[in-house]
């Protein structure tokens, strides 16, 4: 679904990833960790072509992002994308929110686009907050709201970069709890990258560390906790846990 072969990107001179290899398959969800500055929103945001490679191939749903007549919209089509700091329409109400994309992308009917909208807002626990402004949202909501638009085009596969940094404690479990609901349904593809452990742990099928621009471990959830291989990895489990 998602597969990354020898890929290398570069900000100006400085060599952000480096050699990266990753096949995500179909209905996996993968948890991708390491230090501040590692590289790992930059890897994230090369799936949906936010930032271009210099080298390399990169194969999402068998289209070659390279390619010049890959067409991107489709893969934005594909793939959802859930920032840190939420990025929703703030002139926008919620259900408005969810059905933007679907009306203007997908050309979706307009009755069963609320009906779709009300659906996926029920689902995040939203469904109360439907005509509310994201002014009058908490954090945890609006970080809700956000999952649900992305899931309105139906993506075959979600990205999230740190998705509950941004939120008060408290906030925090709602929306992993919806994370946990989505990676569920096991056609849905997710890249997740985040601090919170006990999610990884509960969740992810696969874990990729990252240091300096650099995959240095890829390995099933419970072998990367009970008895990771690199250095640096067990340096970051023992900050983190
Ligand atoms: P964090 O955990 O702090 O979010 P990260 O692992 O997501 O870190 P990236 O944001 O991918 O790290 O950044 C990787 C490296 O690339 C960093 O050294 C960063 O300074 C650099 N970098 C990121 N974006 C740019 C940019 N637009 N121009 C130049 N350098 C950049
Ligand atoms: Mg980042």
């Amino acid at each position: 679904m998602i597969e990354f072969k020898n890929i290398e990107k570069y900000y100006g001179n400085f060599h952000a990833l480096k050699n990266i290899n990753l096949k995500i398959d179909e209905g996996e969800t993968v948890v991708l960790i390491g230090p501040s500055g590692s590289g790992k929103s930059t890897l994230i945001r090369t799936v949906n072509g936010l930032e271009e490679i210099q080298e390399g191939q990169l194969l999402v749903n068998g289209f070659d992002l390279h390619d010049p007549k890959t067409d991107m919209n489709r893969i934005r089509k594909n793939v959802g994308m859930v920032f840190q700091h939420f990025n929703l329409y703030n002139n926008k109400s919620t259900i408005e929110n969810v059905m933007l994309a679907p009306r203007l992308v997908l050309k979706r009917d307009e009755a069963e686009n609320k009906r779709e909208a009300m659906a996926l807002l029920e689902k995040v626990g939203l469904a109360d907050k439907a005509a509310n402004m994201p002014s009058e949202l908490s954090g945890g909501q609006k970080q809700r709201a956000a999952i649900a638009r992305s899931l309105a085009m139906k993506p075959k596969a979600l990205l999230f970069d740190e998705p509950t940094s941004a939120l008060d404690p408290e906030m925090i479990g709602d929306v992993l709890d919806v994370m946990r609901d989505i990676a569920k349904d096991s056609s849905m593809t997710m890249l997740v990258v985040t601090h919170e452990m006990s999610f990884a742990k509960a969740v992810a099928d696969r874990v990729i560390f990252m240091a300096d621009g650099e995959i240095l471990e890829d390995s099933s959830t419970k072998e990367f906790f009970e008895n990771p291989k690199e250095e640096r990895a067990k340096q970051f489990l023992s900050q983190v846990a």
